[in-house]
């Protein structure tokens, strides 16, 4: 006899949403076929759902029935009982059963097998396992025609019975076990369990134990399982799974009945697995095995018996069910009868690499759109395939660990120090800087390690900052961790590392590993090129970089950049030359040294700017003015000082005096940003000019007009602004004047402190454009030192008073609220301001959705997160 086996019975089929993609609101018909009804996740469970839609979509699934959350829910607010309106919806969908597979529950010659599932809306760990094997009855096992079957079934019985006692009648588990282990002590050599004695004895122990008889109705007994399924959603382990893993509490579970596979009790059944997509590449490959039920042979290979019947019919359900759901999965199958029933399916955990090619190939093959391709790929995970990561498959000797700060792997010998650093890697070596932390004198020794370790400081560190500039892999404030520079050692926790020893960094769990480890190199494939550029298409805000170097201009103009959102001056000034030129006119003693020191720097600054506006062309470029304090420029060590004070015939003593009158106390809050260029207007006035002299001579040579943004850093009063804007508006008729030229140029504030914000009408009447500075922002609203931070941030995430790291997400109901308030003020002053952000959230997408949220246009990062950058955007305007 043949069955409509593809037949899910659901109160009737369902079907799948418009463009063949599987939805979560599956339709089916009310009971008896006449009755819509909607089939949702949100109701039904995600099993449920999916089995429906593969039984639409034409694959072989067992007839189910499928009861709501509600009823769990309704359940459990009513001491576990039930309506009866609800116990006749469950006998008639039994009924559609029994009229499906043409057997009936409880009756001895024919009876309906069933099993009882859970379809929760989100999969979760703790809940009951199915019960399986409900319908068999003594009688009906007194009629099967071999002992063989009849011990079969009777095993089946009495552990349905045992996992009914102690689920719904809360019995001992041990109980059981004593009296099977009884039952295997008294067996003679070779003999076999009587399982229907054990039934027996399982009765037994259910009486003694609850004074009640266990019921013997197939039919009651499908009442308890349904109801020991619903009970374990309240069990303290599901509840605590749910805790852990961030489960929403939706208050119940959907429920399955499910004819068990094979209702003609086929003596050979196998089971097996198939998935169509190769996990790690993305292509359409077959992997997979059947296990025969006999156990007597190995695994049967699918791809390497493709041609077989049974496993052409396999495939083609899978390819058909990843076509239709355009979904990559595992799915789960029964043969019985020679027939392959599906009976589940899971995602695949695919890479992101495999994730992209299946997307893409998803678009091609029409199964989903564009639009659906951008929204599905978490832009977190572009990290895993932008830098260089650990091989999975090896053993790992980890040290100990700290914060991520720039993600990526890398393996290198230890140095201590940044002129070490570029001494042993111009001899070819793969080093790694491990310092207390870095400062500007290590940018060097920093760009040519393969990775940066830091004792202190926080994600937005120097050492951090560079970092991610740059896109090397780099951990900071490593917990229990030790560097003497003196000795070259580090120690963290017990293990001595010293110089020229090999350890392995990765940045993106923010793990130390002793010794060299297998890495897997980065790889922008194309699939990942096609999506972003579809992405594109969708995104409003514009996307910009973070950088300074022509070099690194060129990686974020191939990353996507469509211009450059901050340019730091500074970090230009602390290559060697342009440092020495720096010092010259910090440590000047009158304006004709200064002057002349300064006619060193500016050919220099100029030759930088040239290469950078070449790279960019008539992209928009935004230029920051410095904005460190002065002693940043100088030396700390007094080996240092004393080098610097013989370069510059000056005395150490005095030198020593200059740096320690220059320094202060707490330089963030110091003469830094506009502060230091109202009192050294020079150094402005002589900056703004080169970039606009930089621009006349490229847009001369390249025939294009350079329009350079100049950016003012940390305004608090709109009159600083005012200052400032007067110097550089002086410098561009000096230079017009000069050149002959009409520069045509923006002028922009970083609204970086909280004060700032509260005038960005004042502001924003004078300005062009603002720049949120989300790291000071964060810095100055919250009040704590984006360096020192680490500390008590750890605990607060811990304690769960912060939900994330400020200095990672914005705080949108803080620092995010102060820049809607800009935001609002400065369009209401100025409607034609252009808004963006350039701190380290630029690059964050959960900080992006929040920029489109507010209508900002623009958010810059560094290179090496354009491409998160560009596709959070779009999905951003997408949501
Ligand atoms: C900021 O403060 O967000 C910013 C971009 O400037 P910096 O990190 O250089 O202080
Ligand atoms: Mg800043």
């Amino acid at each position: 006899m043949t069955y409509p086996v593809s037949y899910t019975q659901f109160f009737g089929s369902a079907f799948l949403g418009a463009g063949g993609e599987m939805t979560d609101e599956v339709v089916g018909f009310g009971q008896g076929g006449s009755r819509p009804i909607k089939l949702a996740t949100q109701s039904y469970g995600s099993k449920a759902v999916r089995l429906a839609a593969m039984a639409s979509a034409g694959l072989v699934v067992p007839p189910s029935v499928a009861l709501p959350i509600s009823a769990c829910r309704d359940a459990l607010t009513n001491d576990g009982n039930v309506s009866v309106s609800f116990q006749v919806d469950i006998s008639r969908g039994v009924r559609g059963l029994q009229r499906t597979t043409r057997k009936w529950l409880g009756d001895k010659e024919n009876p309906l097998i069933l099993a009882v599932r859970v379809s929760p809306v989100v999969a979760q760990g703790g809940l009951g396992l199915p019960v399986l094997f409900i319908g068999w009855t003594e009688e009906a096992i007194a009629l099967l025609p071999t002992i063989e079957k009849k011990q079969k079934a009777a095993k089946q019985l009495a552990n349905t019975v045992r996992e009914l006692a102690c689920n719904v009648f809360h019995l001992d588990e041990l109980l059981f076990d004593e009296k099977l282990e009884e039952a295997e002590d008294a067996l003679e050599e070779g003999g076999r369990i009587d399982w229907l004695a054990l039934y027996q004895a399982y009765l037994e122990i259910i009486k003694e134990n609850t004074q009640e008889s266990f019921p013997a109705s197939p039919s009651d007994q499908l009442m308890l399982a349904i109801k020991a399924v619903w009970h374990s959603w309240d069990k303290p382990k599901a509840h605590t799974y749910r805790q852990l893993y961030d489960i929403e509490d939706v208050g119940g579970i959907g429920v399955l009945i499910q004819v068990c596979v094979p209702w003609t009790h086929a003596d050979a059944v196998s089971q097996g697995w198939i998935a169509v997509r190769c996990e790690n590449t993305g292509e359409n490959k077959i992997f997979g095995e059947i296990y025969p039920g006999n156990n007597s042979v190995a695994p049967i290979s699918l791809a390497e018996n493709s041609r077989k019947k049974i496993a052409k019919d396999i495939i083609k359900q899978a390819s058909i069910w990843e076509t239709k759901s355009a979904r990559a999965e595992k799915l789960y199958f029964i043969i019985a009868d020679d027939k392959a029933f599906i009976i589940d399916g899971d995602p695949l955990p695919m890479s992101t690499a495999a994730d992209l090619t299946f997307a893409v190939e998803m678009v091609k093959a029409g199964a989903v759109t564009k639009k659906d391709a951008v929204q599905r790929i978490d832009p977190a995970r572009l990290i895993d395939i932008l830098h260089a990561r650990l091989e999975p498959d090896q053993t790992l000797n980890k040290l100990g660990g700290g914060l991520s700060a720039s993600p990526g792997a890398a393996t290198g010998r230890v140095v201590f120090s940044a002129s070490t650093a570029e001494a042993l890697k111009s001899k070819g070596w793969q080093v790694i800087l491990v310092k207390a932390e870095t400062t500007p004198e290590d940018i060097r020794g920093m760009q040519a390690s393969s990775a940066i370790v830091t004792i202190r400081g926080g994600l937005t560190s120097h050492a951090a900052v560079i970092a991610r500039g740059t896109g090397k892999p780099c951990v900071v404030s490593v917990s229990g961790a030790q560097v003497d520079a003196e000795e070259k050692m580090i120690t963290i926790g017990k293990k001595q590392i010293r110089e020229g020893d090999y350890i392995t960094v990765d940045g993106s769990t923010g793990a130390l590993y002793d010794g060299r480890c297998d890495l897997l190199p980065a790889e922008v494939s194309g699939d990942l090129s096609t999506l972003l550029k579809w992405a594109d298409e969708f995104r409003r805000m514009t996307v910009l970089a973070n950088v300074e170097t022509p070099h690194d201009a060129e990686v974020a103009v191939c990353f996507g950049a469509e211009g450059i959102g901050l340019c730091r001056t500074e970090h230009m000034l602390f290559q060697p030359d342009r440092l020495a030129a720096m010092r010259a006119i910090i440590l000047a003693l009158t304006d004709e040294a200064r002057r002349t020191a300064m006619t060193k720097l500016v050919p220099l600054l100029r030759e930088d700017f040239i290469k950078l506006f070449e790279v960019m062309r008539d992209r928009p470029v935004t230029i920051r003015l410095f904005d460190p304090p002065l002693h940043e420029f100088l030396p700390k060590k007094p080996a240092d000082v004393a080098e610097l004070a013989k370069t510059l015939g000056l005395k150490q003593k005095d030198l020593a005096f200059t740096i320690e009158e220059l320094s202060e106390t707490n330089p963030m809050l110091g003469n830094r940003g506009c502060r230091l260029l109202i009192c050294n207007p020079e150094l402005a006035k002589t900056l703004v000019q080169v970039v606009f002299e930089a621009a006349i001579e490229v847009s001369r040579k390249l025939d294009i007009d350079i329009k350079p943004e100049i950016m003012v850093p940390l305004v608090a009063l709109s009159r600083e602004f005012i200052a400032i804007s007067r110097l550089i508006d002086d410098a561009a008729q000096h230079v017009d004047h000069k050149f002959d030229s009409n520069i045509h140029y923006k002028v922009g504030s970083m609204i970086e402190l909280p004060r700032a914000a509260l005038v960005a009408d004042r502001i924003a009447a004078e300005a062009d454009f603002f720049s949120f500075g989300t790291n000071d922002l964060t810095q100055t609203t919250f009040g704590i030192s984006r360096d020192d931070a680490v500390a008590f941030l750890t605990t607060y995430e811990q304690m769960e008073l912060m939900e994330t790291d400020p200095f990672v997400s914005i705080d949108e109901n803080g620092v995010g609220a102060i820049i809607e308030m800009a935001t609002i003020k400065g369009r209401e002053a100025n409607p034609d301001l252009q808004i963006g952000i350039c701190g380290e959230h630029g690059g964050d997408p959960a900080s992006i959705h929040f920029c489109e949220r507010l209508g900002l246009d623009y958010v810059s990062c560094s290179p090496f997160r354009l491409p998160i950058a560009r596709l959070a955007a779009a999905q951003a305007t997408l949501s």
